[in-house]
């Protein structure tokens, strides 16, 4: 029998499909109204055991069911189903290589009105293969948006929803128009929140500080990972407060992390040079121990990465 080549699986209305089957009406409450909400998730392939490991799987899915229920959405598919799915599109793609999950979770009711109550949702999910989305290696070039990062309050920042990203299109397609590599988003009081789809880490006098839950961010659980990691394994202090736009320009090291950045150092921000110019000692080290744990290489935090096959 000829061997199958490796092809993206879908999740939709129930059943797994070819990804081009998986489609939607242009009716559909979401695409109207940005009612939708998502995780993004990577899979690492590693290569001396065969397999992909998903990085985190458990907390994309708490951040997402607990999403859910800001956006007044309930689905068929409970929790332990979210998980099962997102493996099983890996599965049933036979991808060997690096990808990205991408469970939805939408307003999948053909209906007018801006409203969440009463409104029909629904869950897919669908798998790519993704590698580095961004140079995590040279230092990337940023500069500040002249958007500001929405506000909680008016579309929360702390849900990732399909909406929201339009804010971070903006930013981006400024930044990139302008021939920088990133955007860093400020807050409404004029404090730094975060990238257009990353967190942003900023290391002074050997802290390492990022802005609070509260500010207007993502809490990422690729932020998490780095803080927990830096704590606990780098013996680093770390520190979550505001940050000015002009620390920036002062501080000795400065990183993005995200699921696509993963820990991605920055080298300029509004072309004024960070530390030396070159990706920083602390960043190094700790995109160093990112990629081990992502690659199930650290024994104690195995945990966090599920095998697909
Ligand atoms: N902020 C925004 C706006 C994002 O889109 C992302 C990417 N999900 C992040 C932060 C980083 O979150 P995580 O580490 O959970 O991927």
């Amino acid at each position: 029998m000829a061997k199958m080549e490796p092809a993206a699986v879908a999740y939709f209305e129930g059943k797994y499909v070819p990804i081009e089957e998986a489609k939607v009406s242009i009716m559909t409450h979401a695409f109207n109204y940005g009612t939708g909400l998502f995780e993004g998730v990577r899979g690492y392939y590693v290569e001396d055991e065969n397999n992909i490991l998903i990085f985190r799987l458990e907390e994309h899915v708490d951040r997402m069911v607990r999403n859910m229920n800001i956006l007044c959405m309930e689905i068929d598919e409970t929790k332990d189903q979210i998980s099962e799915i997102c493996i099983e599109v890996v599965r049933r793609s036979g991808f060997r290589e690096g990808i990205y999950i991408r469970p939805i979770c939408y307003k999948s009711e053909l209906s007018l009105g801006p409203k969440l109550r009463g409104v029909e949702s629904s869950f897919c999910c669908y798998v790519i293969t993704l590698g580095d989305y961004v140079d995590i290696r040279k230092g990337l070039d940023v500069v500040v948006s002249s958007w500001r990062r929405l506000s909680d309050n008016a579309i929360p920042s702390r849900v990732k929803s399909t909406g929201s990203y339009l804010n971070s299109s903006l930013a981006a397609t400024e930044a990139k128009q302008a021939g920088f590599d990133e955007a860093i988003f400020l807050r409404e009081d004029g404090t730094v929140a975060e990238g257009s789809a990353m967190n942003l880490f900023m290391v002074l006098n050997g802290k390492l500080i990022t802005t609070p839950p509260n500010a207007d961010i993502l809490v990422g659980i690729t932020r998490n990972t780095v803080l927990e990691l830096a704590r606990e394994e780098l013996g680093v202090e770390v520190i979550e407060r505001p940050i000015g736009r002009t620390e920036l320009y002062g501080c000795d090291e400065l990183f993005f992390s995200g699921t696509g950045a993963q820990v991605a150092p920055v080298r300029s921000v509004d072309q004024r040079l960070i530390g030396s110019g070159q990706p920083g000692e602390l960043s190094k080290r700790l995109q160093d121990l990112y990629f081990l744990v992502v690659q199930g290489k650290v024994e104690k935090y195995r945990g966090w990465c599920t095998p697909v096959y």
